[in-house]
């Protein structure tokens, strides 16, 4: 019998599981090409063209037993300069390798910091809309997730919420810029205030409150959107970062931890990251990834491609009277359902051959998600589904 924590996640699991199963029964009936699979974030842009070749180089010209041996837990100390330098020249921020710890991609780091961070009943905050899996990630280590509503005007932060909603027991607050399911980046203004409270609230309730800022989607920006550097606004901070979007590898988990420089009791942060990072299972990230990340530091996906879909189907479904914020970043787009029932909606949805994947997911209901990371040709198929999809609720 498995445990009664795994149990829970195993049920809670399973409308995922059946999206994917309904994307495999609705392709063999109607064919693969004739089904609109806007259910999941995995990227369909190639990485660079260079990686293929930096890969090539390492394996070719990397001395003997230097590739694929163990390492210090928190990964090769020259990568992790060459990304602290990397930071420091984007942020103007002071950075050594000591800051950063290589992990499995950014689900491996968030694991890593709640795993160094929480007691059990410990809280941590999310906002809605948020990516699923923080629930699962807080509760592997006996914490309790707390989710403030959305602000639905722009789904920046709910800060006045936050405010009366922190307490005693709050030991982190994640949040995720550009979002996923929304596409919003949090503004310097929604960081500086969101840093403010935090620091009030420090100084309320006499301990340390930690911001833990996931950003695998940094790079994938449009129009020239800034991304704030949270580092620099909230001295008790970490960012989560990961290469699976913005070079397209997310098979190849790897991604890192960055520790604020001024964070409370940095050492015993950092010396416990280093464990967690070994006695999870993941031992360090993966050895040949992290030298070619070394490599590829300038390099990343070309944007524009997932442009070009947003546009696209942004513009459409707005032609169509959906109501939607426009992506600033990330590859999703969270409109409003034309009924309040987000779960039946993706269910006519499916109808029309549309996977989509209903707000409740993240912590937003009355919404759905769009994952426009499929082809350009693929989209502009499905306009026309989107089409008689909505035509049901005309009045
Ligand atoms: N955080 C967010 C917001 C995500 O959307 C994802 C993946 O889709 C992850 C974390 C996990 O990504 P990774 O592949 O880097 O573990």
């Amino acid at each position: 019998m498995i445990s009664k924590k795994m149990k829970t996640m195993v049920e809670n699991s399973s409308t995922i599981r059946a999206m994917f199963e309904e994307g495999k029964r609705l392709s063999s009936i109607y064919g693969e090409e004739n089904i609109f699979d806007y259910s999941i974030g995995n990227p369909n842009v190639e990485p660079p063209n260079e990686i293929k070749d930096i890969i090539i180089k390492i394996l070719n010209e990397e001395k003997p037993n230097t590739v694929h041996g163990y390492m210090n837990n928190s990964g090769y100390e020259d990568v992790r300069e060459a990304i602290a330098r990397n930071i420091k020249e984007k942020n103007s921020i002071e950075l050594n390798y000591e800051n950063i710890v290589m992990t499995c991609g950014a689900a491996g780091g968030l694991n890593v910091i709640l795993k160094s961070l929480l007691n059990p009943g410990d809280e941590v905050i999310v906002f809605a809309p948020f990516f699923g899996e923080y629930i699962n990630y807080v509760k592997n280590f006996d914490g309790k997730v707390k989710v403030i509503s959305a602000d639905t005007n722009g789904f920046q932060l709910n800060l006045k919420e936050l405010k009366n909603e922190i307490s005693q027991n709050t030991k982190a607050i994640i949040i995720n810029s550009p979002n996923n399911p929304s596409g919003v980046i949090y503004s310097e203004d929604t960081i500086q205030q969101l840093s403010n409270i935090l620091r009030e609230k420090e100084e309320e309730f006499k301990q340390d409150i930690y911001l833990i800022s996931d950003e695998p989607y940094r790079e994938i920006v449009y129009d020239n959107a800034k991304v704030p550097c949270v580092l620099k606004y909230y001295d008790n901070s970490f960012i989560g970062y990961s290469y699976s979007k913005s070079l397209s590898l997310p098979g190849e988990r790897i991604g890192y931890v960055v520790v604020n420089p001024k964070i409370n009791g940095f050492k015993e942060i950092v010396s416990s990251l280093n464990i967690a990072n070994r006695i999870l299972g993941f031992v360090n990230a993966p050895s040949l990834f992290q030298k070619v990340i070394k490599e590829s530091l300038n390099l990343e996906v070309d944007a524009e491609i997932y442009k070009k879909n947003r546009d696209l189907l942004y513009n459409h479904l707005i032609s169509i009277g959906f109501e939607c914020m426009k992506p600033e970043g990330a590859f999703y787009l969270f409109p409003k359902a034309p009924i309040n029932d987000d779960v039946k909606f993706c269910e006519e949805a499916k109808k029309f051959n549309i996977l989509a994947v209903p707000g409740k997911t993240f912590g937003c209901p009355g919404y759905f998600r769009l994952s426009y990371c499929i082809s350009y040709e693929k989209i502009k198929k499905s306009l026309k589904a989107f089409d008689n999809l909505m035509e049901k609720y005309k009045k």
